[in-house]
């Protein structure tokens, strides 16, 4: 964490600690009121007690104030036990500012440890290399490299001297020898933590080595010589982040403390917050925002959270996001109502910020993985032909609202039936994912990249002029022709066409992919491996 961002959670916390006097004052005084002769009066008093309690046993857990927030809950529930009001009146009084300053003086706050889950931008695919054979590493990287992995090449398994921390290691040895195999990856894990997982390259091929390498814990094992696209087909398992967003939370919570801090500390774990809390705006945001997750009070000032949650759930593209329930233990009884309604999750209040991150982080995670399978082409790992056309739209409509460029590419490999009726189909499925893999790593974040026909590819490039979309695909045209496709004894290589075209003013979606793919085809008949944009 940022020590800046420290500086504002203990901020938070200060404050939170500075309000606590006035906080109980208000609550003894509704108390107070609660026991006035006129029934109305004395009614609305103890309503306003009762939410008070209620607020601070959710917030005091959550700063630090365990044992404050203990009594608040016990004394909501004599109240929900209909226990004489002057008797909890008293109680309400004993909890004075002297037993305050010592809670605080008691309670240091530990600060939560949970690893910070990834920071967006940053990319998974840094592999070390180590081998003694350099020309192979070597061929092998420039290749690797061309689809936007970043590679370092050794030929002794030592640590790297500066603070490259591969992702993966791909080891160059035999795994039964004595020296080489088993001792290297040995030395090699010792110098990261956490050992990233290692892959073999070897020459032989017999189950005795293979069952070396497992022992070693390989998740991998190659034969020489080593092809780039079975290479590829593996790394892209072991790293399938195509997003690599930040995870997007909606809070709708009445508690500002609350607010205040979860929002701080949930962004030093890398994820965006947004807060609100009429049902209007918690609606108009997700459409903006997109959450993977709505972290929501179970009591909200206008309405019953499980109410907001089946009206959000009325709107078809948030019928599957997953909701998640703060509440105090009090409110049991609503949980288990709540389950039989909506079947949501539920967090007790108090809820640390670790307890919140973790539990946000496994169901976005989650929900994300499901969206994943729904959107995606399964090959490919692309935006399918039904999603992109979605995003499309989405991005047209932005770049109006901002008046600002918007330039979409067609992609198709070319010859490509020449390519499979050759060395098969499955060879061509290979030539398919590396193209995928370096539309999907060289392409910006924003960019938006889908597989929208056989060997017909769309990329979607926001906020990009004509020249700088040409210019891009050009670049990423002659990386692909470059990358050599082994199989069996064969190898080729392949190349690409495509057509460039950018959105007109009151051009329809349609009108504005029909000039893309004119120039595509203008692109095929001009010979072919090369981009033409759309006049
Ligand atoms: P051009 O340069 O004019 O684009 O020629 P082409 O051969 O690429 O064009 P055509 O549209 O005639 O052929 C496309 C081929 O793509 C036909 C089909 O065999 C192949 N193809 C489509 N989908 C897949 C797939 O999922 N996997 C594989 N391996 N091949 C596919
Ligand atoms: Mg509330
Ligand atoms: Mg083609
Ligand atoms: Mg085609």
């Amino acid at each position: 964490m940022s020590s800046d961002a420290l500086d504002k959670i203990a901020a938070l916390k200060q404050r939170y600690a500075a309000s606590l006097g006035e906080k109980l004052a208000a609550i003894q005084r509704a108390a107070r009121q609660g026991l006035d002769d006129d029934s109305e009066t004395a009614q609305a008093a103890q309503t306003e007690c009762t939410q008070l309690l209620h607020k601070l046993t959710g917030s005091a857990g959550t700063f630090g104030f365990p044992i404050l927030s203990k009594a608040a809950g016990a004394l909501e529930r004599a109240i929900i036990d209909h226990r004489p009001w002057k008797e909890i009146a008293a109680a309400i009084d004993d909890l004075s500012p002297g037993m305050v300053i010592d809670l605080v003086l008691d309670r240091s706050v530990p600060m939560d440890s949970i690893p910070a889950t990834r920071k967006s931008g940053t990319s998974l695919a840094r592999i070390l290399m180590v081998s003694q054979d350099s020309s192979m590493a070597e061929g092998l990287a420039g290749q690797l490299r061309e689809l936007g992995y970043a590679v370092r090449v050794q030929s002794a398994p030592q640590a790297s001297p500066d603070d490259f921390q591969p992702d993966m290691i791909l080891l160059d040895a035999d795994p039964l020898a004595e020296m080489s195999g088993g001792a290297a990856l040995v030395a090699l894990s010792t110098h990261y933590h956490p050992s990233p997982p290692v892959a073999f390259l070897s020459n032989r091929s017999d189950t005795a080595a293979r069952l070396a390498a497992v022992r070693y814990g390989a998740v991998a094992y190659f034969t020489k010589p080593v092809r780039v696209t079975e290479l590829v087909d593996t790394l892209s398992r072991h790293f399938p982040h195509v997003e690599e967003e930040p995870i997007r939370a909606l809070l709708v919570e009445d508690d500002m403390d609350l607010v205040a801090l979860y929002r701080a500390e949930l962004a030093t774990r890398g994820m965006l917050v947004e807060h609100a809390l009429d049902p209007e705006s918690v609606i108009d945001v997700m459409h903006e925002l997109h959450p993977d997750i709505v972290v929501m009070d179970l009591f909200l000032p206008t309405c019953m959270g499980t109410e907001l949650a089946q009206v959000i759930r009325q709107h078809a593209i948030f019928a599957s996001i997953p909701i998640l329930f703060l509440s105090t233990e009090s409110n049991i009884d609503r949980q288990i109502e709540a389950r039989r309604v909506g079947a949501d999750d539920f967090l007790t209040k108090p809820v640390t910020p670790a307890q919140l991150a973790s539990a946000i982080v496994s169901r976005a995670e989650r929900y994300r993985q499901l969206r994943r399978l729904m959107q995606r082409d399964s090959l490919t790992g692309l935006l399918n032909h039904g999603t992109v056309w979605a995003r499309i739209d989405a991005a047209a409509q932005e770049a109006e609202r901002r008046n600002t460029p918007l330039s979409l590419a067609v992609i198709d490999i070319d010859r490509f039936k020449l390519v499979n009726d050759t060395f098969g189909h499955l060879f061509g499925d290979m030539v398919l994912k590396s193209l995928s893999q370096m539309l999907m790593r060289r392409l910006r974040r924003s960019d938006i990249v889908g597989r929208v026909g056989g060997e017909e590819f769309v990329v979607v490039m926001p906020n990009t002029s004509i020249q700088d979309a040409q210019r891009r695909i050009d670049e990423l045209r002659q990386s692909f022709s470059q990358i050599e496709h082994h199989f069996e004894d064969d190898q080729i290589t392949a190349s690409f066409s495509s057509g460039v075209a950018l959105m007109q003013p009151d051009e329809s979606q349609a009108e504005f992919y029909k000039r893309a793919d004119e120039a595509l085809y203008a692109a095929k008949h001009a010979g072919r491996n090369r981009v033409i944009t759309a006049g």
